[in-house]
């Protein structure tokens, strides 16, 4: 599954990180763009913003979209109410839904400022949520989802606010909307399996002797070129692998988050052909919690990720992202 993840990625290196660079490039009026420039925002200043209220909408009416019982489970959070929300002094930064335990309920942590990304944000931890509350009917053995689906929830919950938050806004909005987009998708997909690709070329040519630092960095901007394309300059940035700590810590495992995001992709596009058919099966699969593989899984969706084309669903769902970003471009 991991090799017929990696060459569908590398294969649309062109089609999507190649062509966005360039015209993000171009938008920043420069032939090429510096590496420390990759994710500079686009975005118009003082974008919008939101009170707990209208997030709170935004983030039913896409669970409502789900149909089933999916909005009813989100509700649940506000009313009992399972969320802290509110930033206060001495308060630990960040979010994320604690499952608890089967028997109780899980509670959701986050430091609500208004911004849109706290919107998605919260959609991110109630997708969790929502998970761990279909999954604890398995009780505490069997709640525990593998890792390979740990974040299919909250992706897709994500996706989905995403697109209301896309097609409630105004044309300037849309550009920077779909930049931030296209480029989580960049660094998560497509800059990860870079990354792959640079740390299993390490290894296999480790079996045969000592690498020296020059090698190492040869390697990595071999990889990144090819990713990023001839957009970016890299130069100064030849060493960079050195801060990348999964590649001692958790060797092998960056091909995770290029998987879990090109996953739900293939989910959304599933759905997108029959949302009244997905969501019974889509429901199932998260409320058997540990009891399945993902192959397991997936199969009554009608998915095989061992199949080279489940990849490429992916990709050309963020190619169509970096299609309308252009066209923005051109008619801007
Ligand atoms: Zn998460």
């Amino acid at each position: 599954s991991v090799d017929a993840m990696a060459d569908a990625v590398a294969q649309a290196y062109p089609r999507i990180a190649h062509r966005y660079y360039a015209l993000k490039a171009k938008l920043l009026g420069k032939d090429r763009l510096n590496h420390w420039d990759r994710n500079a925002p686009l975005g118009p200043a003082g974008a919008k913003t939101y009170d707990w209220q209208g997030g709170r909408e935004l983030v039913m009416a896409s669970f409502a979209d789900l149909g089933g019982d999916f909005a009813e489970r989100a509700g649940w959070f506000f009313d009992r109410p399972w969320i802290d929300a509110r930033p206060r002094a001495g308060k630990q930064s960040g979010a994320y839904s604690h499952p608890v335990t089967a028997g109780t309920h899980p509670y959701v942590f986050l430091n609500w400022m208004g911004e849109r990304r706290d919107v998605l944000t919260l959609a991110h931890e109630l997708g969790h949520g929502v998970h761990q509350t279909l999954a604890a009917e398995q009780g505490g053995l069997l709640a525990d989802t593998p890792l390979t689906l740990a974040e299919t929830a909250s992706i897709f919950a994500e996706g989905l606010t995403f697109d209301r938050l896309l097609s409630e806004a105004t044309d300037e909005d849309r550009r920077a909307l779909l930049a931030g987009r296209i480029e989580d998708g960049l660094n998560t997909v497509v800059r990860q399996i870079a990354f792959h690709r640079f740390e299993t070329r390490l290894h296999d040519e480790r079996a045969s002797g000592e690498l020296s630092v020059e090698r190492i960095s040869q390697i990595w901007t071999e990889e990144l070129i090819a990713s990023l394309g001839p957009s970016v300059d890299l130069e100064g940035y030849e060493n960079w692998w050195a801060y990348v700590s999964h590649f001692v810590h958790s060797p092998f495992y960056v091909y995770a988050y290029a998987f879990g995001d090109l996953l739900v992709a293939a989910l959304m596009e599933t759905r997108a052909k029959d949302p009244q058919g997905f969501t019974p099966l889509y429901r199932q699969l998260l409320a058997d919690g540990g009891t399945k593989t993902y192959v397991e899984a997936l199969e009554p969706l009608g998915l095989n990720p061992r199949d080279p084309a489940f990849w490429t669903i992916g990709t050309k769902r963020l190619e169509g992202l970096v299609d309308q970003f252009e066209a923005l471009c051109v008619s801007n």
